[in-house]
């Protein structure tokens, strides 16, 4: 469990009288915003304004929106014990699971309408029919292709919202709606990662969570990227010539994007060529297989495009996909590449973040070498990795490594759990260097007072005295 004392100690400050501006230096303007929802859910004082979560009336600075932001903190350890249970298995790449398999609707209806396998569709409809949930939030589109957040209430519903958008959209904004208006008591959420976060810290993090945490399942899907609805017309202009009234649905698959067309033509172009177009916070985003939902829904490592991956997770997400398959709505097969979500998930993970040559040169006088701050700096941007990862990462011998994430623990630029790294917060490692410094350059001054100076006022007044006639004396200093 995280203590008050350890978040603050974490975030370096009370975030009881946090407010928007505090989210906006720490998140919005750094480019970390997923547009989720969360603020604008939880206060009447947020709106969007050039697509970013905006101040639009006096700040009471109560924190809440600080608090629920899934990019200001997520408390890990503490969510993976509410979840998961001790039987599940963990997985540095995938995450807890219960099951890994690969899965397919039984209705062609759905299989018509869905993305793959349409494995999300057909368990929405399996948990409203047996009463787990009476609403979802979702996304939908309208026939711009223009994304907003959605609230399905029957099977109908969540057919006509089946198949992926590929386009943020702050689902969450909506939830006051679907629980006060539509008095939706169990919802379900289907999102991205980033997005189950959200979902996570509304449901499990107090004082909101009596309010906020109506949630009863969790389905994640998997991503690697995702865009803004203008990046993506400006994508599907640019790269497939078309706009997006021509668009009936996209893929993402074998590194490709994939755009069916109405008229009934695919067009693809790889995916490396669509990366100016991602959304900025994607860059920073660790988790491709939605690691805190009940079920994760993807269709990497399958057989091919008709099925879906599916890690079941917590034990709300294996009761629902045992009560599907007994009940004949899916078919399961063992065929899965589990090798190839390990690896999209790794590509993911392993991101860095580039730096400038500022750094190298502003931190010289900390005497510590170009090596101990790349690795810090890699491990920065990686947030966690055990040695194998960062030799792999650094591309050098593991003694190197070892050696150089020694002297980093003992200079306390990281620390080291359960044999996994984790960097320390730079502004604590600043601080402390600099009061290193300044208590070393205080050491210094002492021995130069008394040691170095002592001994040249000597041979000074020894030696210079009677030539001293014309001087001021005011500036000879005994
Ligand atoms: S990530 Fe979500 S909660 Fe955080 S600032 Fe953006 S919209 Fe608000
Ligand atoms: S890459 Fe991460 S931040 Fe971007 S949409 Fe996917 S889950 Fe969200």
């Amino acid at each position: 469990m995280i203590t008050k004392e350890q978040m603050i100690d974490y975030l370096q400050c009370d975030i009881s009288s946090f407010g928007f501006q505090d989210l906006y230096d720490l998140v919005i303007s750094k480019n970390n915003c997923i547009n989720c929802g969360a603020c604008l859910s939880i206060c009447p004082r947020i709106g969007i304004k050039n697509n970013k979560p905006t101040l639009i009336d006096y700040d009471p600075e109560c924190s809440l929106c600080f608090k629920y932001c899934p990019r200001t903190f997520f408390p890990k350890k503490l969510f993976e014990k509410e979840i998961f249970n001790e039987q599940t298995q963990k997985d540095f790449l995938l995450g807890h699971y219960q099951e890994i398999i690969a899965a397919k609707s039984t209705s062609n209806n759905i299989l018509r309408k869905a993305q793959n396998g349409g494995v999300v569709t057909t368990l929405l409809i399996q948990a409203l029919n047996t009463g787990l949930i009476d609403g979802v939030l979702m996304t939908n589109k309208d026939e711009n292709w223009y994304p907003k957040p959605f609230i399905a209430r029957t099977p109908e519903e969540v057919i006509s919202a089946a198949g992926s958008i590929y386009a943020m959209l702050p689902t969450l904004s909506i939830y006051k709606k679907a629980v006060y208006k539509y008095k939706i008591k169990n919802l379900a959420f289907v999102g991205l990662p980033c997005q189950i976060q959200a979902v996570r810290k509304f449901q499990l993090w107090p004082p909101l969570s009596n309010k906020y945490g109506k949630f009863k399942l969790i389905i994640g899907l998997f991503c690697s990227s995702n865009y803004s609805y203008d990046s993506m017309i400006n994508l599907v202009h640019d790269l497939i010539g078309v706009s997006m009234m021509e668009i009936k649905k996209f893929d993402v698959s074998h590194g490709k994007f994939i755009a069916y067309l109405n008229d009934g033509t695919i067009k693809e172009v790889s995916i490396k060529d669509t990366s100016k177009y991602h959304f900025s916070s994607c860059k920073f985003c660790k988790d491709y297989t939605s690691e805190f939902a009940d079920i994760s829904v993807g269709s990497v490592g399958t057989l091919n495009d008709n099925w879906n991956s599916v890690i079941v997770r917590s034990n709300a997400g294996q009761q629902l996909f045992n009560d599907a398959l007994t009940t004949r709505k899916i078919f399961v097969s063992n065929k899965i590449d589990l090798l190839k979500i390990k690896n999209a998930s790794k590509k993911k993970k392993l991101q860095i973040t580039q730096t400038n040559n500022n750094i190298y040169s502003a931190l010289k006088f900390l005497g510590i070498s170009k090596s101990q701050i790349d690795t810090y700096i890699t491990l920065l941007s990686l947030g966690e990795a055990d040695l194998n990862m960062m030799c792999e990462i650094m591309k050098q011998r593991p003694e190197i490594i070892y050696n150089i994430l020694k002297t980093l623990k003992q200079r306390k630029w990281i620390s080291i759990t359960d044999q996994v790294y984790s960097p320390i917060n730079p502004s604590h490692v600043i601080k402390r260097e600099i009061n290193n410094f300044r208590n070393d350059f205080k050491k210094h001054i002492n021995t130069i007072k008394s040691e170095a100076l002592e001994c040249l006022k000597t041979i000074f007044v020894q030696n210079n005295l009677m030539n001293l006639e014309n001087v001021d004396f005011d500036y000879i200093i005994f």
